[in-house]
């Protein structure tokens, strides 16, 4: 039989008192179909955090806001499939937040420009 989360074969099933576990990856075999969130995606989450905290101090500047907002909103739909997802979620709402407060700013400057002439 092959472990449906990390596909390698299980000879003996470790016995937890989860139920049987598979040896390589720890899952528990019957619910290897539902695994826990994913640990590769934690980083994500807590980066998407750092720069939705980033983009809402430099959204003030498009030219930073702009990159780190898109960036946070990219790893926060990431992120929100990790084990950190309130990380992932909280750095999604932020970058969101950031960059209509940045594309906001450059239309209202923008406006200024085209009007102060
Ligand atoms: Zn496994």
């Amino acid at each position: 039989m092959f472990c449906t989360n990390c596909g390698e074969q299980i000879e003996k099933p470790l016995i937890s008192v989860k139920g049987e576990v598979c040896p390589h990856c720890g899952c528990v075999i019957q619910t290897c179909e539902t695994p826990k969130g994913d640990p590769n995606k934690n980083g994500k989450a807590i980066a998407s955090l750092v720069l939705g905290i980033v983009s809402l101090i430099t959204w003030l500047i498009p030219l930073f806001g702009y990159p780190t907002s898109i960036i946070g909103i990219i790893l926060g739909v990431s992120g929100m499939k990790s084990e950190n997802k309130g990380m992932g979620i909280a750095g999604l709402v932020m970058s969101i937040i950031a960059l209509v407060a940045c594309i906001a700013n450059s239309a209202i400057g923008a406006y200024i420009g085209s009007t102060s002439f």
